[in-house]
């Protein structure tokens, strides 16, 4: 037990969730939603769901994580949704699956409106206290307790605590021991996790500088606006209620100038003088890396954002860094557009305590102490829309266990959660985990578009869901399934006015007759052109006609992605037995009996999906299990 001072308050709870941050607030709601007497703690209850980095939720394939949080009954998709500043919708001009949604936050107002949500929300209590020590019993969680010694006993607790685990920033030569923007680290926990066996690592991430809005030049920049006509993240919010003024964001490069004072300056890099022990993400990269990696790029993106509608703070997006302060004014000063700039906040980079690879379930439970679930940039993670995403589940779980019920846990071919989830769960990760649709093999079912129609009874059969919003969905679904089959069953013929039709849309004229899903096909063709031959069709909500063409012109690829799910899920449903000795398996590979000894897969498939475990290893497993329950 860490010797911190102990008074004798004690309180008794159900769920303690250790963290306010983007995993946090998911993590406490689901539990609080669930009916337990739930507390959730932070280091600063004026951070709640502060966003350090970017000032923006959402993405490429962050989209369709907040979607599917949405989905099962989260509240980042919400809260964007009433604090946004500009919203756009990303990859229009490609396929379906890769489109998604990105929204500027105001970040104050999106911490203000989360905030709201924690205090009113029932069975939450949100306390502003640092939490020290674990209490664990016989491997299993019993409590917490907090800096000034008071213990909260509960039957399960959830960790999220993001980038204050004994945080460290680093600007240049500067170092403070602080959490992010100066917020205060918590220096006590990462000690009594190891005393309890859990293994931790340091990882690190960066910021750019923020800029004086009245010191930038936009006229030298491009300006980006937002989409027209606005397209909510929540599935319960009204498309009509969120369409107003936006603002813009700005874009520049970087240029010779810039990565000349960059390399020049290189040995006052922490990162590039070895201070910094953390990993940083291959993804998000600093502009030192970006300079010293990509040396043939002669200029890099710059996004200006504003950080909200009253503030003058404005984000320089792509160009994080820890140079020393004077570097960053003189390279910064080199963008155009920023040559008269002032810096209100320096660049910098973090380090931080997370979790090591291989000691978490796909539940999200810690496997050496029962009860104890973690979540966010804790797991390895980063990014907000990630951590919130494993909050929510989480959180979910931990209260499914209170209430003595089986965890939600989504497969690969169910939820970009799944992925990311099962990703963290068995991959060696070597960096903070950031989730990208590359990563998901199943991504054309997997559409930010669809996420309430794939997760929306998960989320009901928890109880985070309403019936009302659950039968929304129910109701969506038969609408979508009824004007499929009636497009396939309306026909028209080679008459005179389809033919001008087709032609008047540069379209192959018919032959033979075709159904009007047929031609739908046509990637001329849409549906609201297919009105004149097809004036008798339902009125239907926007939403349900997207669900309707996407299935009739990907309906072949959507085929071949559903049965290649069928084998996916053939391989996960083969579990393997909790006390099988991998000894006894003869002829598996050296390095594969060490990997599935040290991550013990729960099933085929997901030993198939641990690095250094082999097509052939997997056979020998099959046959040994063939064998093993025939002696059974
Ligand atoms: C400087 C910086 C740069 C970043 N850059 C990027 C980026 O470029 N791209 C990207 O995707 N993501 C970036 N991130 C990460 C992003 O901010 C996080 O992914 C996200 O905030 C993680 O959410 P979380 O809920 O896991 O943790 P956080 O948002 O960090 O919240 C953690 C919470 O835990 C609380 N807490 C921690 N320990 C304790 C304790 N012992 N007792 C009580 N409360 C505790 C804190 O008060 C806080 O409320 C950056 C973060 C920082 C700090």
């Amino acid at each position: 037990m860490n010797d911190i001072y102990k008074n004798e308050w004690k309180e008794y709870v159900d769920v303690c969730v250790v963290g306010a941050g983007h995993a946090g607030c998911e993590a406490a709601l689901a539990s609080a939603r669930l009916g337990l007497n739930t507390v959730i703690f932070t280091v600063s209850i004026d951070s709640i769901a502060f966003m350090p980095c970017n000032p923006n939720i959402g993405g490429s394939s962050k989209g369709h994580l907040v979607r599917e949080i949405d989905a099962l009954g989260g509240e980042m998709g919400k809260n964007i949704d009433k604090t946004f500043i500009q919203s756009k919708m990303l990859n229009i001009s490609k396929g379906p699956a890769v489109h998604s949604l990105r929204a500027q936050a105001d970040k104050s107002d999106y911490s203000r409106s989360m905030r709201h949500v924690l205090e009113n929300q029932d069975n939450l209590t949100v306390k502003q206290a640092e939490i020290c020590d674990l209490i664990v019993e016989d491997n299993k969680v019993k409590g917490v307790i907090t800096n000034t010694g008071t213990t909260y006993f509960c039957k399960a607790v959830v960790l999220c605590t993001g980038t204050y685990l004994k945080a460290r920033c680093l600007c240049g030569e500067s170092i403070t021991y602080t959490g992010p923007t100066g917020l205060q680290a918590a220096n006590h926990l990462s000690q009594s996790l190891i005393n309890n066996g859990v293994r931790l690592r340091r990882f690190k991430t960066g910021t750019p500088a923020r800029m004086d809005k009245r010191s930038i030049d936009f006229s030298k920049m491009e300006e980006q606006f937002g989409d027209e006509r606005i397209v909510p993240f929540s599935f319960s919010t009204d498309p009509d209620s969120i369409q107003k003024e936006q603002v813009s964001c700005w874009l520049t490069y970087t240029n010779e100038e810039t990565h000349k004072i960059i390399r020049a300056n290189l040995d006052r890099s922490p990162i590039y003088a070895g201070i910094i022990e953390g990993t940083g993400p291959r993804y998000c990269p600093s502009i030192e890396d970006k300079v010293v990696k990509f040396a043939d790029k002669e200029r890099h993106q710059v996004f200006i954002e504003p950080e909200g509608l009253y503030t003058n703070e404005m984000y320089v997006g792509g160009m994080s860094s820890s140079l020393p302060e004077d570097v960053q004014l003189k390279m910064y000063r080199t963008v155009p557009g920023l040559e008269n700039c002032k810096i209100v906040r320096n660049a910098y980079a973090i380090e931080y305590d997370c979790l090591d690879n291989g000691q978490l379930l796909p539940s999200l439970e810690i496997k050496i102490i029962h009860g104890l679930f973690c979540g966010g940039q804790f797991n390895g993670s980063s990014g907000y829309e990630e951590a919130a995403a494993q909050g929510l589940i989480a959180g979910l779980n931990a209260a499914l266990q209170v209430l003595g019920k089986d965890p939600l846990i989504l497969d690969r071919s169910e939820a970009y959660i799944g992925v990311l989830i099962d990703d963290l769960v068995t991959k060696d990760n070597r960096e903070p985990y950031r989730m990208m649709t590359s990563r998901a093999e199943y991504r054309l079912l997997l559409r930010q578009d669809n996420a309430d129609l794939r997760l929306r009874k998960f989320g009901h059969d928890v109880g985070l869901v309403s019936d009302d919003d659950y039968k929304k969905t129910l109701d969506k679904e038969k609408m979508i399934k009824d004007e499929v089959e009636r497009l396939k069953s309306v026909h028209v013929g080679g008459s005179k006015n389809v033919q001008e039709f087709l032609e008047a849309h540069n379209s192959s004229t018919l032959k033979t007759a075709a159904s009007i899903a047929e031609l739908l096909c046509r990637p001329e063709l849409s549906y609201e052109d297919l009105y004149v031959l097809d004036s008798d069709r339902p009125s239907l909500p926007n939403e349900v006609i997207e669900q309707v063409c996407i299935q009739i012109k990907y309906e072949g690829y959507i085929e071949r992605q559903e049965h290649q799910v069928k084998q996916f899920k053939k391989m996960e449903s083969r579990h393997i037995p909790d006390d099988i000795n991998y000894d006894d398996v003869s002829s598996l590979r050296l390095e594969a009996r060490q990997k599935l000894k040290e991550f013990r897969p729960l099933s085929v498939g997901q030993a198939s999906r641990l690095s250094g475990v082999s097509p052939a290893d997997i056979s020998v497993i099959l046959v040994y299990l063939e064998q093993f329950n025939h002696k059974k």
